[in-house]
């Protein structure tokens, strides 16, 4: 990776970790409005010379994937564990980066932590030859130190231009996958960590949207969504973003088309199984002997 691309990288690095720090310390209020900092988030990155990849969510069970829409009061309460995973891009090269944080009291700051020390113990071991089990390996047994486990069906992702999930899973678990990372590899280490048996599936109404393949489409509804979402190619798009420009009806309309024809794919809230709350800590980097953490903020402690 070239110097010039290295710079970009932490520059949407910085914005991106700013933006997920700014955000965490409002939701940890009672009676924040999500939808408020949601929106706070997005403009924030723009403010700050950013392009907006995401701005998403999750609240208590639910591991990611929540994005309020633009009726949605939801807000933070006295003990909830709330999760804030903020993407920033600049012409696609991508910073990938999450945090939780307790409303008020919780009895749960050790979930946090444990979450914390795996992202810390995998990072530790990031080097190119380095397989994906021992990584995996390494985020288990922290979450286990503490009493925790880690969710064994979400992982960590190699990252390219315009695409977030580049191919290669990182696990938080020993999945035995002997892949070696390579030097120059643009990585995220994301390790959920659970007091439930460890597993997510989909639940829930999708706010979370991704083009899938570019086809023609006849709908004047299909057509605007396609238009509206356009620059961002591969990247996510949110529910809000067309309700605001199009209405609720039309939104409806042209999403469910799109969906039909596989065009569009539909990336519903990801929940815990069993009930069990859910922390996030997430940093993206490069593959280096000394990894390139650009996501770090000065005041994180992982
Ligand atoms: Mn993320
Ligand atoms: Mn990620």
């Amino acid at each position: 990776m070239d110097q010039e691309t290295i710079k970009i990288l932490q520059k949407v690095g910085s914005i991106a970790a700013q933006v997920r720090r700014e955000g965490a310390s409002k939701l940890a209020k009672p009676g924040t409005s999500f939808l408020e900092v949601m929106d706070y988030c997005e403009q924030r990155i723009l403010n700050l010379g950013g392009q907006i990849a995401w701005a998403q969510m999750a609240v208590n069970d639910a591991a990611a994937h929540y994005c309020p829409a633009e009726d949605d009061s939801s807000a933070s309460k006295e003990g909830d564990i709330i999760k804030i995973d903020i993407g920033v891009h600049q012409d696609g090269w991508l910073a990938d980066n999450g945090m939780t944080v307790v409303v008020g009291k919780s009895e749960y700051n050790d979930l946090l932590k444990a979450t914390q020390n795996a992202l810390k113990a995998a990072i530790k071991l990031v080097r190119p030859g380095v397989q994906l089990w021992e990584l995996g390996e390494a985020q288990a047994s922290e979450a286990e130190t503490l009493g925790y486990k880690t969710v064994r069906n979400l992982s960590g992702h190699t990252i390219e231009p315009y695409v977030v999930h580049a191919g290669i899973s990182i696990p938080a678990y020993n999945n035995k996958d002997k892949t070696e990372l390579q030097e120059g590899w643009q990585i995220a280490i994301e390790p959920f960590v659970t007091n439930g048996v460890g597993l997510i599936k989909e639940k829930g109404i999708p706010t979370v949207f991704m083009v899938e393949k570019e086809r023609g489409v006849r709908s004047p509804y299909a057509r605007n969504i396609l238009q509206q979402v356009k620059a961002q190619k591969t990247l996510p798009f949110t529910l809000k973003w067309l309700t605001r420009k199009m209405g609720k009806g039309a939104t409806a309309l042209g999403l469910r088309e799109l969906q039909q024809l596989d065009v569009v794919r539909s990336y519903p809230p990801l929940v815990e199984v069993s009930g069990g709350l859910v922390s996030q800590f997430e940093h993206s980097m490069i593959v280096k002997d000394k990894p390139i953490v650009y996501t770090r903020h000065e005041e994180d402690e992982w």
